[in-house]
């Protein structure tokens, strides 16, 4: 689940050009509070007040998938005809199939910021346990992620500041290389973390990544 917060209203007011179309995301948008359909009408009902005129609304599953966009954007021809602005109540990579699919005419905003790829713990809870990092060291370190949890991303073992158990950038927080290790006690797979771990290789993090399959996909 991307999690994302909404962005400050005056930064998304300033950066609408007439009138607005708002697309939100039914998926991560929408657990995140921040563009599913309560979101989006109450976003119309705010720019409207503004005096701001809002050409339509629509909410797609999952504003990343661009064909879902291009279908959308076909679906809401009328009203997106009449915007000059569309709003995207979504993630980065949602606004991005937005400005894919639409006219280059039309101008893309943001109203979000993406935050981080979150578990949900409960429906007011999202926790990040994964960077997408590109090259995952989970296998080696009990299923729990340094390069998340802890917040050097430490791959060899806790720093020096560990203290009581906790981490020295948050006594709140556990250190994650003292979860790591009792987890590997209990799993009985301490051997994987006495390895010394190489360097990370960034070059599993290329930017942009893509990721092309091969045959159908039902
Ligand atoms: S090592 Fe951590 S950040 Fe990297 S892919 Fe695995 S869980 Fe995600
Ligand atoms: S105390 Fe533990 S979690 Fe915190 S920075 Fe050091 S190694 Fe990482």
């Amino acid at each position: 689940m991307i999690v994302s917060k909404q962005k400050e209203l005056d930064e998304i007011i300033k950066k609408i050009k007439g009138s607005v179309f708002i697309f939100g995301c039914g998926i991560c948008s929408d657990t995140s509070r921040t563009g599913g359909p309560k979101e989006v009408e109450a976003m119309k009902g705010i720019l409207s007040g503004k005096n701001i005129v809002v050409e339509g609304t629509y909410v797609i599953d999952a504003m990343c998938h661009i064909q879902k966009v291009r279908k959308a954007v076909r679906d809401n021809k009328e009203g997106l005809s009449k915007a000059q602005t569309v709003l995207v109540l979504s993630c980065g990579s949602g606004v991005q199939s937005a400005v894919a699919a639409l006219p280059v005419g039309i101008k893309v905003v943001s109203g979000v910021d993406t935050m981080f790829l979150g578990n949900i713990e409960s429906l007011s809870s999202l926790k990040e346990m994964c960077s997408l990092c590109g090259k995952c060291v989970l296998n080696e370190t009990g299923g729990i992620c340094p390069v998340t949890l802890c917040p050097k991303g430490l791959l060899n073992g806790p720093c020096g500041g560990m203290k009581n158990y906790k981490c020295e950038i948050d006594e709140n927080m556990d250190c994650a290389w003292v979860k790591i290790y009792e987890r590997s006690v209990i799993q009985n797979t301490l051997e994987d973390i006495k390895k010394t771990a190489k360097p990370r290789d960034y070059s599993a993090k290329k930017p942009a990544a893509t990721l092309k399959f091969t045959g159908s996909h039902k």
